[in-house]
């Protein structure tokens, strides 16, 4: 958690501080909370959910004396309200084989560390990993995986640069079938710039799946990087329109992190937060813990 807490201090830093400088001497008022309200959305909460919060605030205490810690307190308290519906683990089911996680994300996100860190996760708890190099555009995504593959002892089905991704997910669902492997993470490309392509990859590989496992993808995860703040509404939004996303996993809050972003995210669309990453080794993925986060985010 001090990682996070490290990366976090630059927003919290601010948020908290910020509290601070609105809320000494003074009476919850209408300018006060106006103040409040813009500090929140330069935390990355978003304008709707600073909306929220601040009303939610003005409710139990307006023209009230109030001092920073207790602001603090009251807020940390909303944000950890409207995290822990969507802090869940991401659990395998052990009745599949195997249990098919597909991992989407524009470049950059961290999709590949994160399957890294998946498939070390799940081997070091003894189960049989299987990774699919989906990423077919990037040679470097392809070699990143199979060094992940080697690192975690779970073999990677892969092919040539230009491959059909679709083609090469089905290839190691058969493979993880046969091997009777317990998870299969499929890495897939990110080029959002060009969303029908996307688009139509990812409906293909997901038909495909459901050819050899009418239940398959039993996951999809969309990886986001932290440090974009505000644009991963956006961006949860565009994959929404692409693929069935069933939950998230957020990078990078390790570093100068915009995790209020998190809290704009969980009131907008309730998707669950499986893990979060808080550097690039293997072992820099934590469970999302929402009362340590909001007490890390408000400060
Ligand atoms: P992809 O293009 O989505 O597969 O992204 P990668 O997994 O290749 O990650 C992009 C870059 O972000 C790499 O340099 C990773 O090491 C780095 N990265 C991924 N996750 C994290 C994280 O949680 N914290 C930090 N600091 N860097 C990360």
């Amino acid at each position: 958690l001090s990682r996070m807490r490290k990366g976090l201090s630059r927003s919290s830093g601010k948020l908290g501080d910020g509290i601070g400088a609105i809320f000494t001497k003074r009476k919850l008022d209408d300018a006060a909370l106006e103040e409040l309200e813009e500090l929140l959305i330069s935390a990355d909460l978003g304008v709707s959910t600073a909306a929220k919060m601040t009303a939610g605030l003005a409710k139990e205490r307006f023209d009230k004396e109030v001092d920073p810690q207790e602001v603090r307190a009251a807020l940390a308290e909303q944000v950890a309200e409207r995290l822990e519906p969507v802090a869940k683990p991401l659990d395998l089911d052990g009745s599949r084989k195997p249990h098919v996680v597909l991992v989407v994300g524009v470049n950059g996100s961290g999709k590949t560390t994160t399957i890294g860190k998946l498939a070390k996760q799940w081997a070091d708890a003894g189960h049989k990993v299987h990774l699919a190099a989906g990423d077919t555009f990037r040679a470097a995504a392809v070699e990143q995986l199979q060094i992940w593959g080697q690192r975690t002892g779970a073999p990677v089905t892969a092919r040539d640069t230009g491959a059909d991704a679709a083609g090469l997910a089905y290839d190691a669902l058969q493979q993880a079938q046969r091997e009777g492997a317990d998870v299969l993470l499929v890495d897939t490309a990110g080029r959002l710039h060009n969303k029908a392509n996307l688009m139509a990859e990812l409906q293909k590989i997901v038909r495909v799946l459901k050819k050899l496992d009418d239940s398959a993808p039993h996951d999809v995860l969309l990886v986001l990087d932290a440090t974009i703040g505000q644009n991963a509404v956006q961006q949860v939004q565009t994959f929404k329109e692409l693929v069935n996303v069933t939950g998230l996993v957020v990078t990078k809050l390790d570093g100068s992190a915009r995790g209020g972003v998190l809290v704009a995210l969980a009131d907008r669309f309730g998707l669950p937060v499986h893990a979060i990453g808080v550097g690039e080794s293997a072992e820099d993925m934590r469970p999302f813990s929402a009362r340590a986060f909001a007490r890390a985010l408000v400060g």
